[in-house]
């Protein structure tokens, strides 16, 4: 979010990351938010007060926010168009996995409805994006989701999605083979912070517990 935005698209912005931090239930707040975008809580809260006064947010006083119905219908709606376009950009144009993200953020504002309609029709209506996250709109069927940090010692998973969709993040765990459809096991927990040793084919790696908190998996 460094370049010129107009107020709408950071609007847009605000509510995308919005809809996306909530997605897995986590409660919003100011700093959740500003961690997330690298920009100072003043300003968070600052954008925070206009979102209410607009209607996209409701505050519940001590620090707690959520979004209005229209709010979330805003932040599902620019959530669809970056996912969508990151399937454009990985599938169709071949572009790199980890720098679909950002691409998809300068272009996902200026989309119409009717191209959305056509760019999700001649991608075979995708249900989700390259790195597993849902396409809303689309059938939503999480199943039996967990994060690999709750995978117990000794057992496998397929991993589902990725949750940060963070560049050089993205491209460390291609490097290892860590991508949606592939099977994991977890073959030991270290105590004391969990760095666990995870096995792919034949491959061995030890991640610590924060990466681990961000791969989803299904159990086997
Ligand atoms: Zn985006
Ligand atoms: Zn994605």
């Amino acid at each position: 979010m460094k370049e010129k935005k107009t107020a709408s698209e950071r609007t847009e912005e605000y509510l995308e990351t919005i809809y996306h931090l909530t997605e897995g239930g986590k409660e919003l707040s100011v700093s959740l938010v500003s961690q997330k975008l690298g920009i100072s809580a003043p300003s968070v809260f600052e954008m925070f007060k206009r979102l209410v006064d607009e209607g996209y947010l409701t505050s519940s006083g001590r620090g707690n926010y959520s979004l209005t119905e229209k709010g979330r219908a805003m932040g599902e709606k620019i959530v669809r168009r970056h996912r969508l376009l990151e399937r454009l950009l990985v599938d169709v144009l071949k572009m790199d996995w980890g720098i679909a993200h950002e691409e998809a953020c300068r272009l996902e504002h200026g989309m119409s409805p009717e191209m959305e309609k056509s760019l999700a029709a001649t991608l075979g209506n995708p249900s989700t994006c390259p790195h597993g996250n849902p396409i809303p709109g689309e059938s939503e069927k999480r199943s039996q989701e967990i994060p690999l940090a709750d995978l117990p010692r000794g057992k496998k998973g397929i991993i589902s999605r990725i949750i940060d969709e963070e560049r050089e993040f993205l491209r460390y765990l291609a490097s290892l083979g860590i991508l949606p459809g592939v099977e994991i096991k977890v073959e030991e927990i270290a105590p004391f912070g969990g760095t666990r040793l995870v096995s792919i084919g034949k491959s061995r790696y030890s991640i610590s517990d924060e990466i681990s908190r961000k791969i989803m998996v299904e159990k086997e």
